[in-house]
């Protein structure tokens, strides 16, 4: 009797046990694939293991820091609330992320960056995108155009990335899905056709950027902002009479294959910051496209939210489905 109460008892202890086990197994599993928390001063990173959530915080506090000081010369002060990036990490993921704020009065805050990719991806593409976006919100305080923001944001992009735009580019203008400039320059929101203005407003700053340096671009925009004359302001800042000039210099630049600009030109412009460098990344020429381009048309559009998207443009160009 007593045995067999043991042995019920043993049953029911092995049974109770196995199923503690298979509990803890079960919360350790799931607490490893929901996520991974990292803490840094400005960022606090969800990601799919510590080890990752540990690399995509310090990559971005980095990025933070040397991004903003390359652009404005100066570094970011602690903003007074981290910004929360939700991290998906994956070998085949294709590459994407979102960042989201909030102006209201002069400030900046809300911050939500969603980031997804494979691990190289996200640390020398996607991560440096997005910080770029925090730091022009931070330091403009107000909505770019969708042109100048996403084309800047894309020339810190690793220079593969970069070159899959120019090819996208080149695709756009010969399939008469160009933007005419005088209606990029007025877009405050996405149009309907977003991969355009992506490979179109990388490829305008990059050549603005490549001709004045980062510091010029951004007294650039921060005068079309103030005074809502872009035409003064290219005309201020590069000798460019207005807008329609702009497009017109530019498409000859792109027909001619992107020439580098003149040595007095290029001289002026500042090397990447030694820690840029470090991440492989700078400004490393495009391939150079063939064949002729024909002149820009328009399309229109519309869309709304102060979110930065990346994924949207990257998904839908490799034609996979768009989560967000
Ligand atoms: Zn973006």
């Amino acid at each position: 009797m007593v045995c067999g109460r043991s042995g019920n008892g043993w049953k029911i202890a092995r049974a109770r046990v196995a199923w503690a086990i298979a509990v803890v197994l079960l919360a350790w599993f799931t607490g490893e694939a929901r996520a991974a928390g990292y803490r840094t001063v400005n960022f606090i990173v969800e990601a799919p293991t510590e080890t990752l959530a540990r690399k995509i915080g310090d990559a971005a506090e980095q990025y933070r820091q040397t991004l903003a000081i390359e652009w404005t010369g100066r570094p970011l002060p602690r903003w007074s609330r981290p910004c929360p990036i939700t991290a998906q990490v994956s070998p085949n993921l294709g590459a994407g992320g979102a960042t989201s704020f909030v102006f209201d009065r002069g400030e900046v805050f809300n911050w939500t960056m969603t980031i997804q990719g494979s691990e190289e991806r996200i640390l020398d593409s996607v991560l440096p995108h997005e910080i770029t976006h925090t730091i022009f919100a931070s330091h403009f305080r107000r909505p770019l155009p969708r042109w100048a923001d996403e084309g800047a944001c894309t020339t810190v992009e690793h220079p593969v990335e970069r070159a899959r735009q120019h090819r996208l580019l080149i695709e756009f203008l010969t399939t008469g899905r160009g933007i005419a400039f005088p209606e990029m320059f007025a877009m405050k929101e996405y149009p309907a056709d977003v991969l355009p203005l992506y490979s179109q407003g990388y490829s305008l700053a990059r050549y603005l950027i490549e001709r004045g340096g980062r510091h010029k671009y951004i007294a650039f925009v921060a005068d079309g902002l103030d005074t809502e004359n872009w035409s003064a302001a290219l005309g201020k800042h590069y000798g460019v009479t207005n807008v329609a000039q702009m497009q017109h210099v530019w498409l000859a630049w792109v027909k001619q294959g992107c020439p580098a600009p003149p040595s007095s030109l290029a001289a002026a412009v500042p090397p990447p910051a030694s820690a840029w460098s470090a991440t492989s990344r700078g400004q490393s020429p495009d391939p150079r496209p063939a064949g002729t381009v024909p002149a820009a048309t328009a399309p229109v559009a519309t869309s709304a939210a102060r979110t930065s998207i990346y994924s949207q443009a990257r998904r839908s160009a490799e034609g996979t489905t768009n989560p967000r």
